[in-house]
Parts: structure tokens; sequence; C-alpha cells
């Protein structure tokens, strides 16, 4: 079962890419792509393809039968509505599969060509693909890499896809959600240093922060994790493609060690020269803090939060026992 469904989704990967080649509005795709600053290349080593503008391409191609049906379903290539009428799930949309650590195709994002709703719509959830357990360009990552000194985290398709054509060949991005534990887990098992590299919106400030906080638990001696904020308006791939691989590293140096990206977020929300905001501040930083698996790590976390407030660590230890030492 679970090696029809790899096959079934790898035969859907080389059939959206064969589209790009050979359906009547493959020009129109052609051009957005170029648009975008795409090349040939690029575009076949990852595989990228379309799924045409039309209710039935994949249930055509790959469901004649009814046992193929219930596949595509349970993959969720195509949908059903209420009447039981099937139809695909992506339509008139660029195809970016998304491959497995082991190079599988387990789902896709979509991208719209111009305007339209939502922009990206992802594969939902299978009982082959878990968006909190894959990282977009991860096996290509591992494919161009030999030693991974350090992995770019970025938010998009677009921007793995970008950077590695300009030979940024570390990028990965997390599918449409926050990178999670796991998704981190699986980096800090590959490299030691992970650079957050976000727009600078609303969205990408939300995203960095979760990273954050989904990485303290696994934060131990030796690791180590970076914040970079792009200007809003602009993101890796809009970056790379002005500046060259060489802009883009040179702004990547710019990115904050998480301990002051901790504290810069916190205190964003927080006017410590009242009482209420110092003890907000305690409130929030210790629990974080105490998540923290190094003890080099908590230290300096502690040491910084009681500058902050201009008391010693010691005595910001009894202002408020962490709840984990208590017990013990
Ligand atoms: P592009 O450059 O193609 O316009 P982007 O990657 O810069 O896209 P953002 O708006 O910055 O797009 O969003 C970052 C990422 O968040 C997207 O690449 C996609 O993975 C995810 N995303 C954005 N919009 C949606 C959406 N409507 N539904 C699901 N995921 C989305
Ligand atoms: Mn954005
Ligand atoms: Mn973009
Ligand atoms: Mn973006």
């Amino acid at each position: 079962q679970q090696a029809d469904d790899y096959a079934l989704m790898d035969a859907c990967a080389k059939f959206f890419a064969s589209q790009l080649r050979q359906h009547p509005d493959k020009q129109r795709v052609i051009d957005y792509l170029k648009g975008r600053g795409l090349s040939g290349q690029i575009v076949k080593d990852f595989e990228i393809g379309y799924a045409p503008d039309a209710w039935d391409t994949v249930m055509k191609q790959f469901g004649r039968h009814k046992d193929a049906q219930s596949q595509l379903l349970a993959l969720k290539m195509i949908t059903e509505n209420d009447n039981g009428r099937r139809y695909d799930f992506f339509r008139d949309r660029i195809m970016f599969p998304i491959r497995d650590r082991r190079g599988r195709v387990v789902g896709f994002g979509g991208r719209v060509l111009d305007k339209g709703e939502p922009k990206y719509l992802n594969s939902p959830e299978t009982r082959i693909f878990h968006k909190g357990r894959e990282l977009y360009g991860f096996w290509q990552m591992k494919q161009a890499e030999q030693k991974i000194d350090s992995a770019v985290l970025v938010e998009g398709y677009m921007d793995v896809v970008a950077l590695a054509q300009h030979g940024v060949t570390n990028a990965v991005a997390s599918l449409g959600t926050a990178a999670t534990t796991e998704h981190l887990q699986l980096l800090f098992r590959h490299t030691p240093l992970v650079i957050c590299c976000f727009d600078g919106d609303r969205a990408g400030r939300d995203a960095a922060w979760r990273a954050l906080e989904n990485a303290l638990p696994l934060l131990k001696d030796g690791i180590d994790m970076r914040f970079l904020f792009l200007p809003d308006g602009e993101d890796p791939d809009s970056l790379v493609q002005r500046e060259g691989k060489q802009g883009f590293e040179e702004q990547l140096k710019q990115a904050r060690p998480l301990t002051d990206y901790f504290f810069e977020h916190l205190l964003d929300t927080l006017d410590i020269t009242t009482d209420a905001g110092k003890s907000r501040l305690v409130g929030t930083a210790k629990p974080l803090i105490g998540q923290v698996a190094s003890d080099f790590y908590r230290d300096l976390l502690m040491n910084r939060l009681a500058q902050l407030l201009g008391r010693d660590p010691a005595q910001l230890d009894q202002l408020v026992p962490a709840p984990e030492k208590a017990k013990v």
C-alpha cells in the first residue's frame, strides 16, 4: 500500500512536470516562471510542474479504475463533494512536489499563476504526508551538501528554489506552518546552526517566534540558532534575485543570535520601566528559559534577564522559584 502511494505521487509529479512541456496552455505558465526569474534547469531540478485548468486532469490520467480513485482520494490528489462528484484538488496551479527525507514525493504545494485565492494550496495531511514533519528542500539540500555547516530556514517554496538557483543550496522551508520541534530536530541532526530568514511582515515575525519557542527544548551545547528579518516587502527570493549569492550571504551575517532575539521580542511588547512590565517580563521569560536543555544557554538567558531588571541572577532565582526546580 505505502510503496504504491509513493509510486502514485511520483507519477503525479512527473505528470505535472510533463504538462509544462506539453499542455496547450504551457506558454502562460512558462512565462510566469520566467517572470519570476526561474531558469529551466532549476525548474527541472525541483521537478516543478503545472496542474492544468480543468476539473479532471488527474482523474483522467490516473483515476480510471475504482481502486486507483480511492487511492487518489486517500492521497488528496482528488476530492469529493457532497454529491459524490470527484474532481482534481489542484487546478491551474504551479506545482511544487514535496519530498520526504528519503526523496519520495509525499505531497504538493500549488501556487496560483496570477492573482487568486488562496495563493498557495498545500496537500492536506494524508497517510504519507505530515506537514509538521516535512521540510521543503530538505532532500535537495542533502543531495547538494556534503557537510551542512548551516541551514537557512525560510518561509516559502519560491525562496528555497530561488536561493538554490543562485547557489545557496542549504535552504529549507516549512510548509505554510511555523517550524515545529520535529522540523528543528531534523535540522539539528544534520547541522549545528539554523538561521531563520523570514519576511519582515507580521506573518514572518510570528513564524520566527514560534520557531524559537519550539527550538528551546532542543537548545543543547554546540548548537545555535539565529534570526534575520528582511525589510517589509522583501523575502529571500527577492533579495537573492537582486543581490545574488554574495549579497544574500552578507545579509545572513547580520542574523542575530537567539539570545538577543529572545529579549528583543519580549521587550517589543513590554515596558520594563514599570514594575508591571518588569514582573510580566519575568513571568513570561522564566518558564521559557526553564525549557532550555543546555545549562550554558539557560545561564546565559538568566543572566541577561537579571541584567535587564538590574538584579543579580541569584536574587532572580529566589524572586520567582522555578516550578521545575521546586519539585526536585
Ligand atoms: P510568492 O513569492 O510566490 O508570492 P511567498 O512564498 O513569498 O510567495 P508569502 O506570502 O510570503 O509567499 O508566504 C510564505 C509561505 O507561506 C508560502 O510560500 C506558503 O508556503 C505559505 N502560504 C502563503 N499563503 C498561503 C495560503 N493562503 N495557504 C497556505 N499556505 C500559504
Ligand atoms: Mn510574507
Ligand atoms: Mn515571495
Ligand atoms: Mn514571502
